[in-house]
């Protein structure tokens, strides 16, 4: 088996510019399996794959404001633990409080929490698996580009790269944001588009706890958690447009603090500086849900991709499936004709509506 990576490093795609969030407090059932596999597997994964992923479980922490997000918590939480995850607990504005004090709650009707939610290192969890699978004989070639794919009868025959062809009769799409360019080179069609998440970490700051949960504002979208001494804030803007776009926009710090000092007033008083702040690329599908499996018209060629912001999470399951529907045609984790790529075609989406 061999990887093909054109940068000189691994990392430098979606995976190093991620905030490393886990959690299974997810809509659709599949997203919720996917989940509980994955924090199963990063509870243990330094044991499994002898390397470290750094996995905390501080929870996550969503807050709703009405009543249509508060009956949108309770829904999710019914259906996460009827799947098995049975320690999603419902949480009073004053369990919040005692939480994390500094968040203004006046206008907060309840919430969800779940302590096994929380955060990976996404470097680490990547370099743990592709050094474990180096040590199983997987060769890595770096500074090679993939520029096209050889098909003859319907069928993968080779990949042209940069360091020359490779014969093969099997392709994994892992090209993350790009992976619509890769599925085009073989005459696939793959409804993967990337859109620009922006990151932006605080300077040290000690005004809120030094352990405490993702906490969600719903009425917003803004979330945030520790990352070593300062704090790390998110915000998806809905303005956002779709394309190849990895410029952090110095504009946006003004918008995100705005949001962080309405929910968590201390948080006006948090140093920003804006050159280390960063901006990386989602790779959404239509259902905001990712597309494993074979390509309907081209043998030999399969997607692992579209994770739509969620794709270090699920890497344990989804590599998982995908080496199961390589090897067997089948996966005994999910029903993965759930996520085919033929869902789109057939009017078989799903609908996640928990995209951070
Ligand atoms: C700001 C931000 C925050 C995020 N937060 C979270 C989070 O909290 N939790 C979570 O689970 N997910 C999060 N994500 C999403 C997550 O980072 C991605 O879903 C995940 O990293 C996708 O991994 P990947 O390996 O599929 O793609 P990538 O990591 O992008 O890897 C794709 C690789 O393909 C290579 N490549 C592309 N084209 C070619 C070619 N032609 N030839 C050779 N190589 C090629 C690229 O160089 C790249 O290294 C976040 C993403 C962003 C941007």
């Amino acid at each position: 088996m061999l990887v093909l990576e054109r940068e000189a490093h691994q990392g430098k795609g979606s995976t190093g510019k991620s905030m490393g969030g886990v959690r299974a407090q997810f809509t659709t059932p599949v997203n919720i399996q996917m989940s509980k596999y994955s924090i199963d597997f990063f509870s243990k994964f330094d044991e499994v794959v002898g390397h470290p992923a750094d996995y905390r479980a501080h929870g996550y922490l969503f807050c709703a404001t009405n009543e249509k997000h508060l009956a949108y918590l309770r829904a999710n939480m019914e259906r996460q633990k009827a799947l098995g995850v049975t320690n999603v607990e419902w949480i009073s504005p004053d369990d919040i409080s005692k939480m994390v004090p500094q968040l203004r709650v006046d206008d907060v009707l309840g919430g969800t929490f779940c302590p096994t939610d929380g955060f990976v290192d996404p470097h680490s969890v990547m370099m743990g698996f592709m050094l474990n699978a180096r040590e199983k004989g997987v060769r890595l070639w770096l500074d090679t580009t993939v520029t096209g794919i050889e098909v003859e009868n319907d069928r993968i025959t080779a990949v042209e790269t940069s360091r020359g062809m490779v014969a093969t009769n099997v392709v994994v799409n892992a090209a993350g944001a790009w992976a619509a360019q890769i599925a085009e080179m073989a005459g696939a069609e793959l409804p993967v588009e990337p859109l620009r998440r922006q990151l932006v970490p605080t300077e040290p700051f000690d005004q809120l706890p030094q352990r405490f949960p993702m906490v969600i504002d719903m009425s917003t979208g803004f979330h945030f958690r520790r990352e070593g001494k300062g704090i790390l804030l998110a915000w998806n803007d809905p303005k956002e447009t779709p394309g190849f776009k990895t410029e952090f926009d110095e504009t946006f710090v003004e918008k995100i603090l705005t949001h962080a000092a309405s929910r968590v007033p201390v948080l006006a008083e948090a140093g920003v500086n804006p050159r280390r702040a960063w901006a990386g690329l989602y790779e959404m599908t239509p259902d905001h849900h990712a597309i494993i499996g074979p390509a309907p018209n081209v043998e030999g060629l399969y997607f692992v991709n579209g994770f739509s912001g969620h794709g270090v999470m699920h890497s344990p399951a989804s590599g998982k499936i995908a080496a199961a529907l390589v090897l067997e045609g089948q996966s005994a984790l999910i029903d993965a004709n759930q996520l085919s790529v033929t869902r789109f075609a057939e009017g078989r989406t799903l609908e996640e509506t928990a995209v951070l």
